[in-house]
């Protein structure tokens, strides 16, 4: 039986921390309960969905109905000389789901360990660190069609899945409720050391690297470089890395050669957005309750007390100067529910 929840305060469940109140929340933790939800769903139109308020900036007053995904379980699916499906539900928890497969001895995910959030968002922005992207471990997945009140399965192709992006940023907001996730991972595993944090690190400068190595390197330099949300709300990343045409790149570079960015296979070539915003001088800064962190330029924060109006005018502030100083217009990462 389906419980909603009226007017529940938002606060401990986005990890900006910003103030935000759900006219109508309902946590669901039961997938069996989704045909029941389309039943009442004509009450509630343009739904959305919250898995762990890590990627999302929340207006003070949510007038619509908030579903909290919080389904949980893990299995495996398939094992073959090459490779194993693992399913997880959406509302696991993407960390302990890592440390999940690793234990198991499912290795191949350990890269993306310590991303804050739930395996159902994941998809969502096709998360990615240290050189490895979610695509490149995706199997399938299982989607809850809150408009029609049926579940799809949809492969690669149906999720287009780019660079932090996917068809769930672009679609209707609110069509699609990720049920499950189904990743691939190889038997065969081969460590993803290609980032300069993990180069530099001491345990992985050996001729034999175990996944857990990895995983325990890539938690130590994350808890070393990024603001724990439970101190200080933040959202991750505010700003995507843009991607230029290699004409800007090489104008941008001559003017600036500190300038960071990394080719693309296509030519392209990604701007680290972190360097342009310290360069127009940004890192460490404070505007009222919201600041850019010390140490990390990308990531905005909140101070105390801050509104998502406060986050998003800082916002607004740093893409104006980064446009006037370097030409490069950022985009925003986390999703904003209104
Ligand atoms: P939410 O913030 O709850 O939602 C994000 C979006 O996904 C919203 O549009 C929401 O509607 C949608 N959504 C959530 N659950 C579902 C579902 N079940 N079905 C359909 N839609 C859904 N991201 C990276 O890619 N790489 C990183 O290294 C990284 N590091 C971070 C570090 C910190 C400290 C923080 C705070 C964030 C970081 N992020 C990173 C961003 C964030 O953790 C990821 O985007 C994560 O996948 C969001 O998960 P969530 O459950 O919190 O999603
Ligand atoms: P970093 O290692 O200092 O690198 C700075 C930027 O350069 C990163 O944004 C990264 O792009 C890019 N980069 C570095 N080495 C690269 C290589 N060999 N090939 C291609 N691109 C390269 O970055 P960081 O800030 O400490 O973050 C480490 C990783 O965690 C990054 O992958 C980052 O995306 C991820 N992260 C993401 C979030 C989020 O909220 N989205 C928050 C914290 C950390 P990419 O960002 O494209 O990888």
């Amino acid at each position: 039986m389906l419980k909603f929840l009226q007017d529940q305060d938002l606060s401990a469940f986005n990890t900006l921390g910003l103030a935000a109140t759900a006219r109508h929340l309902l946590r669901l933790d039961d997938g069996a309960t989704l045909p029941e939800l389309h039943e009442s769903i004509q009450a509630h139109p343009n739904a959305m969905v919250l898995g762990g308020g890590s990627n999302v900036v929340l207006s003070r007053s949510l007038p619509g109905l908030v579903v909290k995904v919080e389904t949980k379980g893990i299995r495996l699916l398939e094992q073959t000389a090459r490779e194993r499906v693992v399913e997880a539900r959406a509302g696991e928890v993407w960390h302990d789901f890592v440390a999940h497969c690793l234990t198991q001895g499912w290795p191949g995910l350990e890269n993306l360990a310590l991303i804050p959030g739930t395996v159902g968002a994941a998809p969502v922005q096709n998360i990615g660190a240290y050189g490895v992207e979610l695509d490149q471990r995706f199997h399938s997945l299982l989607a809850w069609d809150l408009q029609a009140g049926r579940e799809v399965e949809m492969g690669p192709e149906d999720c287009r899945f780019a660079y932090r992006d996917s068809v769930f940023k672009h679609d209707e907001p609110g069509r699609w409720l990720i049920v499950a996730v189904r990743f691939r991972l190889p038997v065969e595993w081969r460590p993803v050391l290609e980032y300069p944090d993990l180069q530099r690190h001491a345990s992985l400068r050996q001729r034999e690297v175990l996944p857990r190595q990895v995983f325990d390197a890539v938690c130590e330099i994350r808890r070393g470089k990024l603001p724990d949300p439970a101190v200080l709300g933040n959202a991750g990343s505010f700003f995507k890395n843009p991607v230029v045409e290699a004409g800007h790149y090489r104008r941008l570079k001559a003017e600036h050669p500190g300038l960071v960015a990394y080719a693309q296979p296509d030519g392209r070539y990604k701007l680290a957005a972190g360097w342009l915003i310290d360069q127009a001088g940004w890192k460490g800064r404070r505007v009222g309750p919201v600041g850019v962190h010390e140490r990390q330029a990308l990531v905005l924060v909140n101070h105390g007390g801050a509104t998502a109006d406060d986050v998003l005018g800082l916002a607004g502030q740093i893409k104006a100067s980064v446009d006037q100083r370097f030409g490069v217009v950022l985009e925003q990462e986390p999703v904003i529910f209104r």
